[in-house]
């Protein structure tokens, strides 16, 4: 194997220090450590695990889980994919955090107990702010400018359920498009989730799109479990793209048909409920509807003599993502409509 020559990350600017090697070859499991002293953990380090695989000269993948910490199916894949590969199998490096957001894995929590803060809404973060913004923070200025690609798996959280997909941004300018939209179809799921350039740009694909680094988001099931579906398409899409990248030699099988490209982008693609009570679906995420299509009721079991209320869709469409909440409030998620792109 010629020898590899891999930049190591420089952690200068963060507060977040590494402890393990991200760049002599061989594989490696260790954490990062956040120095946050609160009543919890005075004077303490609060640990993120961090592993890295380097093989042979090649591109550096980052491959990120547990941005929010009740989405459980993209820690899973990264713990097993680390486990199943060795340097040898490698052309290039893969730099592996699978609980980006440790406090809020270990709690459960989309958010994190710490702050409170959203890491998804945090980039590209600020050094000497909260834990979150430092989480942020460590992406964007030190491991960013060492990476060829990323990779960032989602899903519904406790919250919701989203038909397994690859999500794609993209940006003003266009320059990545192309590599993120081969990278989402090399994934391998049924659906294709494009972002348009009003997505939110405080999220990691945003992050690295300001970078110039191609970037595929995954939205994995959800729930609050792991789902054994989800979590194969994690592990397929996972493979399929690092072969698409060059990273792995694995042969595929060709994609059966090309991916269904859907984007969120009219007015109603947001289902909420427009009154408090339990959201009794009558489609499910995956489903495709027209416009004015039953997709549910609110039913009120508590008031006997209460009419169920209709929800229907405003456009037409996939079902991507369902609510797992199923008493609501007004205002209450209870699913995506996704249009196929034009
Ligand atoms: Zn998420």
């Amino acid at each position: 194997m010629p020898s590899a020559s891999f930049r190591q990350p420089d952690f200068t600017a963060s507060r977040i220090q590494a402890e393990i090697d991200l760049a002599s070859p061989g594989k490696r499991g260790g954490h990062l450590g956040l120095l946050w002293s609160d009543n919890a953990n005075p004077l303490g380090v609060y640990q993120f695990p961090a592993a890295c695989i380097v093989g042979s000269p090649g591109p550096t993948v980052l491959l990120l889980a547990g941005v929010h910490g009740d989405e459980y199916e993209g820690p899973v894949a990264l713990d097993r994919l680390y486990k199943s590969l060795d340097p040898e199998q490698i052309r290039g490096r893969l730099i592996i955090l699978p609980m980006l957001n440790a406090p809020a894995c270990r709690a459960g929590t989309r958010c994190s107990p710490l702050d409170g803060g959203n890491l998804n809404r945090a980039f590209p973060g600020d050094p000497d702010e909260r834990p979150t913004q430092a989480i942020a923070h460590l992406v964007s200025a030190c491991l960013l400018p060492v990476a060829d690609a990323v990779i960032d798996l989602h899903s519904g959280g406790r919250a919701s359920w989203f038909v397994p997909c690859a999500l794609a941004a993209r940006g003003r300018d266009g320059a990545l498009d192309p590599a993120n939209l081969a990278m989402a179809t090399a994934f391998g799921a049924d659906v294709v989730w494009v972002l348009g350039a009003a997505n939110d740009n405080r999220s990691v694909n945003g992050a690295a799109t300001a970078a110039g680094v191609p970037c595929i988001a995954a939205e994995l099931g959800g729930g609050g479990h792991v789902g054994i579906a989800p979590l194969q398409a994690a592990e397929t899409g996972l493979r399929r793209t690092l072969t698409h990248l060059g990273v792995l030699g694995d042969s595929h099988d060709p994609l059966a048909a090309p991916p269904r490209l859907v984007e969120l982008a009219h007015a109603g693609h947001r289902v909420t409920a427009p009154e408090p009570g339990l959201y009794q679906p009558a489609r499910q995420a995956g489903d495709s509807v027209a416009a004015g299509d039953l997709l549910g009721w609110i039913v009120r079991p508590d008031c006997p003599d209460d009419k169920p209320t209709e929800i229907r869709a405003r456009i037409p469409g996939l079902i991507l993502a369902e609510t797992r909440h199923a008493w609501a409030v007004p205002g209450s998620f209870l699913a995506f409509i996704a249009s196929d792109l034009a």
